[in-house]
């Protein structure tokens, strides 16, 4: 309750709110300096396809807390997007993603992997975003289609009209263009063949209620069959067990991601993968 309690003063918080806003206030500071204290890492978790072969990784930030230790993103990506931290973090995770593909564009067993960075909203919607990916492939000399940019359906949703100039302007650079946690947000499926997606990735929501014959499974196959029509590659998240494989094989699904093949790890563990 907002009471005047005193002259210029205005109570809006009891002790405990008080001490959640001063946590967070210190959080964003770190955060602030976490880039340049060279706290941000990147993880790596392996895609395979059907017959288990590595096709690439997606690439997954994580925040390297001098005292919190390991923090994961859903810890500090909310409170980076609010804040506008998350220009900086997102540059510096494709600027990191594509340093990497850099190192593996020349070697014959890397050159044909994908690596998928997840972009937000913010950092999607800012003019100078196309110009930033361009230069920073050509910075590195990649083929574009090495990375592969991955967007939900709320964020290409808020200004359908901006978001389809832009995602055709970086499909004629040439990077992949995938649609992270399909199915979870309010979408409609028109939208599916207005904006240039190459991937669909099923929301793992729907892998993890799979069954025999349940409306989840009923919806996966669906899913995989439209994407498929509409020549797009599809991929499934979140895959756990060997029965969830097993039946996204069945309905025709192409890649999948998930605990099953790995979690996801360091840059040295997922090398080793391919040697
Ligand atoms: P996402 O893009 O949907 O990434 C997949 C998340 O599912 C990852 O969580 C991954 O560790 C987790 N996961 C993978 N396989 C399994 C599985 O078999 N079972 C279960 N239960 N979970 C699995 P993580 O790394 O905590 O990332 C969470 C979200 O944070 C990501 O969801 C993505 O939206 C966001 N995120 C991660 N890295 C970045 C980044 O660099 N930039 C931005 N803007 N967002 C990021
Ligand atoms: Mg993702
Ligand atoms: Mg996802
Ligand atoms: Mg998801």
């Amino acid at each position: 309750e907002a009471k005047k309690s005193g002259k210029n003063t205005y109570r809006f918080f009891n002790p405990e709110m008080q001490r959640t806003l001063e946590k967070r206030i210190e959080i964003e500071r770190e955060l602030r300096l976490a880039i340049a204290h060279g706290q941000l890492r990147l993880i790596y978790q392996p895609q395979v396809d059907n017959e288990g072969r590595l096709i690439g990784a997606e690439a997954l930030v994580r925040w390297q807390h001098p005292r919190l230790g390991t923090v994961l993103p859903g810890h500090f990506i909310p409170l980076a997007e609010e804040t506008g931290l998350i220009l900086d973090i997102g540059k510096w995770v494709l600027e990191e993603a594509c340093r990497q593909l850099d190192t593996w564009k020349d070697d014959p067993r890397f050159s044909k992997l994908t690596l998928a960075v997840n972009v937000s909203a913010k950092q999607f919607y800012q003019p100078s975003f196309v110009d930033e990916v361009v230069a920073v492939l050509e910075k590195y000399r990649l083929p574009p289609a090495m990375l592969k940019l991955e967007f939900t359906e709320s964020m290409v949703l808020e200004d359908t009209y901006e978001a389809i100039g832009k995602m055709l302007a970086l499909k004629e650079v040439g990077v992949g263009l995938s649609m992270d946690d399909f199915g979870t947000g309010y979408s409609s499926l028109s939208y599916l063949t207005r904006l240039p997606f190459d991937q669909l990735k099923i929301d793992r929501s729907f892998i993890q209620d799979m069954r025999e014959s349940s409306d989840s499974a009923l919806i996966v196959h669906t899913v995989i069959a439209l994407g498929s029509r509409l020549g797009m590659n599809v991929i499934a998240e979140g895959v756990e067990r060997d029965d969830q494989y097993a039946l996204l094989k069945s309905f025709g699904c192409h890649n999948y991601q998930g605990y099953l093949f790995s979690a996801p790890i360091d840059i040295r563990q997922f090398e080793t993968l391919l040697t």
